[in-house]
C-alpha cells in the first residue's frame, strides 16, 4: 500500500512517499522516496501548480508502473468545520477555499495542490489533515478572545491553534516514553521550528496553545513577531501602514531575522557564543516568552508530567535548549546537561532532564508527514 504525502508550504512544496504494511498500518510505514520543491514564488518555480508538475514528474520516476494507494495533504487551517482528516471531494476542497481569508499564506498553496492532485490522480483517494483539528477540544476560556461577540459570529474570529498534527504525534511519544496512556497524559509541547507554538495537553486533548486566529500569535518565530500589543498595529496603520505592509512586517520581517538579522538558530547560538550582543538579545527575548508560555501551559494543563521539545530548534539546538531549561527552573525542573548535548537528529526521544527534576523535559523528534500518511490510511481504509 503506497501513501504520498503532500505538504504544501507557503513557499514550499514537500512531499513522501511510504509503504505501509497492511497487517501493521498504525507501524508508520517505510519511507521510500521524499523531496522538496523550495523558493516556491521567488525563482523559476513560479507558484504550487508548477512545483506539482516537478513532484509528479519525480514520483512517476520513482513509481515506475505503480500508482499511489491514496494521497494525504497537510491543510493548514480547518476553521470551526474540520474537526478531523476529511475524504476529499469537490465540495470539500470549496470550503477548505473558503477558509483561505481566514490563513491567507498558508491555505492557497495547499488548496492548489488539492486541485491538481485530484486533477492528476481522480480515481486515487485524497485526505486532507488540518493543523487546526487537534485544537477542536480547546475549551471556550482559551479559544475566545474579548471581543464583541458579533466578530465572532460574523467572521470566525477566535483561537485556532496550529501544529496539530505534530503536536498530537510528538504528544503519543512522549506519553509512550513516560508509560502513561494517551487518555492520562497532561503535558506542554512546545513545536519549535521557523513558526513556534506551546500547547497544553491534558488528558491526551489540547486545552490551551499559543497560536490563534491564525499562526501569528505567540511565540518569537523565524520571521514572525509572535505577541505585540494590538495597539501598535493601530498606531502603525495611523501612521499610513496598510494591511499588505502590516502583515508583511509581521510574518516576513519581524522574529529572529528583525532582532539577529536572519533566522538561522544555528548561526544565531554561535554568533551569541562569541560575543554578539544582538544574537544575545534575541535568543533571550525568545527563550523568555516562551518560558513564559510553558509557564501558563503548565498551568492550564493543571500540572504537566512532561515538557516536549520538538521542531528544527526543539530537536537539534542544544544551546537554545540549555538557555530555555535554566528559566524554568521554578517549575523544578533541571536540565541534564550532558543528555542535552547527546539531543540532536536522533530518531528517537531523549530524556534531557536529571532524575529528580519535578517534570520530565523530553526531546522527541516530530514526523508529520508519518503522521499525515497514517491518518490517511485511517480514514482511506485498507483495500
Ligand atoms: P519548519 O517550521 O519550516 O518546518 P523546521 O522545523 O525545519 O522548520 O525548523 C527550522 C529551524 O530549525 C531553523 O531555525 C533552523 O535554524 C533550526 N535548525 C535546524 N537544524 C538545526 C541545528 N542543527 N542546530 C540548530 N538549529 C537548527
Amino acid at each position: 500500500m503506497l501513501v504520498l504525502v503532500l505538504n504544501a508550504g507557503s513557499s514550499s512544496l514537500k512531499y513522501s512517499l511510504r509503504r505501509f504494511d497492511p497487517t501493521q498500518p498504525g507501524a508508520g510505514g517505510v519511507k521510500i522516496a521524499k523531496g522538496i520543491v523550495e523558493q516556491i514564488g521567488e525563482s523559476e518555480v513560479a507558484d504550487h501548480l508548477q512545483a506539482f508538475d516537478i513532484v509528479s514528474g519525480e514520483l512517476a520516476e520513482v513509481l515506475g508502473g505503480r500508482t499511489v494507494d491514496a494521497v494525504g495533504h497537510r491543510v493548514v487551517h480547518g476553521g470551526e468545520r474540520f474537526t478531523g482528516p476529511a475524504l476529499i471531494d469537490n465540495e470539500i476542497i470549496r470550503a477548505i477555499e473558503q477558509l483561505n481569508e481566514l490563513a491567507p499564506l498558508h491555505n492557497p498553496p495547499g488548496v492548489q495542490c488539492l486541485r491538481a492532485a485530484t486533477r492528476a490522480w481522480p480515481k486515487v483517494p485524497q485526505v486532507a489533515v488540518f493543523d487546526t483539528s487537534f485544537h477542536r477540544t480547546l475549551p471556550e476560556p482559551a479559544w475566545r478572545y474579548a471581543l464583541p461577540d458579533e466578530l465572532y459570529r460574523r467572521y470566525g474570529i477566535r483561537r485556532y491553534g496550529f501544529h496539530g498534527t505534530s503536536v498530537h504525534y510528538v504528544g503519543q511519544r512522549a506519553a509512550e516514553m513516560l508509560g502513561v496512556p494517551w487518555e492520562k497524559f497532561d503535558g506542554v509541547i512546545a513545536h519549535l521550528g521557523n513558526g513556534a507554538s506551546v500547547t497544553a495537553v491534558k488528558h491526551g486533548r489540547s486545552v490551551d496553545t499559543s497560536m490563534g486566529f491564525t499562526p501569528l500569535e505567540g511565540l518569537v518565530m523565524g520571521t514572525r513577531s509572535g505577541d505585540v500589543d494590538p495597539g501598535v498595529l493601530v498606531f502603525l496603520l495611523r501612521k499610513g501602514y496598510d494591511a499588505d505592509k502590516l502583515d508583511s512586517l509581521l510574518n516576513r520581517d519581524s522574529g529572529f531575522k528583525a532582532l539577529a538579522g536572519h533566522n538561522d538558530m544555528r548561526a544565531i547560538t554561535e554568533a551569541a557564543a562569541a560575543g554578539n550582543e544582538e544574537a544575545e538579545l534575541a535568543l533571550e527575548i525568545a527563550a523568555h516568552r516562551l518560558a513564559r508560555y510553558i509557564g501558563g501551559c503548565h498551568v492550564a494543563c493543571t500540572g504537566a508530567q512532561a515538557v516536549v521539545l520538538t521542531g528544527g530548534i526543539g530537536e537539534n539546538s542544544a544551546p537554545f535548549r540549555a538557555r530555555l531549561l535554566t528559566k524554568l527552573g521554578p517549575l523544578g525542573i533541571s536540565l541534564d546537561a550532558a543528555a542535552n548535548e547527546e539531543a540532536t537528529g536522533m530518531d528517537e526521544g531523549l530524556r534531557i532532564s536529571t532524575p529528580d527534576s519535578v517534570i520530565e523535559v523530553l526531546v522527541i523528534p516530530t514526523d508529520e508527514e508519518r503522521a499525515i500518511a497514517e491518518a490517511t490510511l485511517a480514514l482511506v481504509g485498507l483495500p
